[in-house]
C-alpha cells in the first residue's frame, strides 16, 4: 500500500512526487511514456534554464530527481481507477493501491476522427466499458481501437454479451500476446470505418467497402486511457475534456487530485510545475489527517 500514487511522469507528476517524497510519503509514479514534452524540441521559456533544454532532457532530469528521493516507478498504462475509502489503480499489468491519487496523465491523446462518431455520443457511443457496459445485456456491441486498451474494454463487456465484435478502423492489431488472450473468441473487422450511422440511437456502421456493419452500441477505447476517459469511470467531474478541481486541486472526490494538462488551462511546463506542487501540498495533508484519524 502506497500513501500516495501519482498517474503520469510528465513536469505535473513529477513535481508532486518531489513534494511528496520529500514529506517521507510513500510514493508510486505510474507512466506509460514520457507525454507531451517529449516531443518538445527546445525549451526556453521555463525558469532557471538559462540556455535551451530538450524535452527529454527536461524530463529525465525530473525522473533522475525523483528517483533519488525514493520515489517508485512502474511503466504501464493505466486502464481503470476505482475504489472509494482507498484508490486502486489498475493498470494493463497489475493493480496497486494508495490511501490518494494524483492524477497528472496530461491532455487527451489523439481523438479517432470518424463521421457520426461525436453526433451518437451518449447515443449508443460510449468511452466507458465499466460505466455503460450494463445498459447493453446480451446486445450486439462493437469495440473501436487496436491496442491493448482496446482488449481491456472488450473484456469489461464480455459479463454482458458475447456478441463483441473489434473494430480496428484500418490498423492492424498491436496488442501484447497477454490483451490478445482477452479478446480471444471475439470477431475482428480490420476494414476503415467510413461512418457511424443510427437514427435517434447509433445502428451501426458503414465501412470503407461499402459494406454495413449492425450494432446497439460502440465502445471507443482507440488508444491509451486519457485522463477524462479514466475519470469518467471514476465519476469524477469533467468540463468537456477537462478534470475539474477546486484551488486546491481537490477533484469531487476528496482523494483525489488532479495537476497539468488534464485539468486544462495554459498548456505549459511552468503551470504544470505550479499545480503539480499544489496537488502534492493538498494530497500530504489528505494522507497525514487520514492517518491521524485510524
Ligand atoms: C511539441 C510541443 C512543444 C511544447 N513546447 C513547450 C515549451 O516550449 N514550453 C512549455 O512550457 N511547454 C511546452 N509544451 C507543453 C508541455 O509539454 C505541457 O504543457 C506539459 O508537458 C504538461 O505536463 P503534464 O505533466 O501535465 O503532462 P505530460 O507532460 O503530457 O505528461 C503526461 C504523463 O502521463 C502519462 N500517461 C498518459 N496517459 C496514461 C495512461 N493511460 N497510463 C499511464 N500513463 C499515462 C504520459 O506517459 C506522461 O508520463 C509543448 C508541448 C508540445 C506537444
Amino acid at each position: 500500500m502506497y500513501d500516495i500514487i501519482i498517474l503520469g511522469k510528465g513536469p505535473a507528476g513529477i513535481q508532486a512526487s518531489l513534494y511528496t517524497a520529500r514529506s517521507n510519503m510513500k510514493t508510486l509514479i505510474i507512466a506509460n511514456g514520457w507525454g507531451s514534452l517529449e516531443k518538445a524540441e527546445k525549451i526556453e521559456n521555463y525558469y532557471g534554464v538559462p540556455k535551451p533544454i530538450s524535452g527529454e532532457e527536461l524530463l529525465h532530469n525530473g525522473v533522475q530527481q525523483a528517483k533519488a528521493l525514493g520515489v517508485d516507478f512502474v511503466e504501464d498504462e493505466v486502464v481503470a481507477i476505482n475504489g472509494y475509502e482507498e484508490v486502486e489503480v489498475t493498470t494493463l499489468q497489475g493493480k496497486y493501491q494508495a490511501h490518494a491519487l494524483i492524477i497528472a496523465i496530461g491532455s487527451s491523446r489523439k481523438k479517432v476522427r470518424i463521421n457520426g462518431l461525436t453526433k451518437f455520443e451518449g447515443k449508443g457511443v460510449s468511452y466507458c466499458a465499466v460505466c455503460d457496459g450494463f445498459f447493453y445485456k446480451d446486445k450486439t456491441l462493437g469495440v473501436l481501437g487496436y491496442k491493448d486498451y482496446t482488449a481491456h474494454e472488450a473484456y469489461e463487456l464480455k459479463p454482458v454479451t458475447s456478441n463483441i465484435t473489434i473494430y480496428t478502423n484500418g490498423n492492424e492489431l498491436d496488442m501484447s500476446e497477454d490483451a490478445k488472450q482477452l479478446i480471444k473468441g471475439m470477431k475482428v473487422i480490420k476494414e476503415p470505418i467510413k461512418e457511424i450511422i443510427g437514427t435517434d440511437k447509433v445502428s451501426g456502421a458503414i465501412l470503407a467497402t461499402d459494406e454495413s456493419v449492425t450494432f446497439d452500441g460502440l465502445f471507443v477505447a482507440y488508444e491509451s486511457a486519457s485522463g477524462s476517459e479514466l475519470a469518467l469511470k471514476m465519476g469524477l467531474e469533467l468540463n468537456k475534456q477537462s478534470i475539474v478541481v477546486n484551488e486546491n486541486f481537490v477533484t469531487n472526490i476528496p482523494h483525489i487530485f488532479a495537476a497539468g494538462d488534464c485539468i486544462g488551462g495554459f498548456k505549459q511546463v511552468s503551470k504544470a510545475v505550479g499545480d503539480g506542487a499544489i496537488a502534492g501540498k493538498s494530497a500530504i495533508e489528505f494522507v497525514r489527517n487520514k492517518k491521524k484519524n485510524l
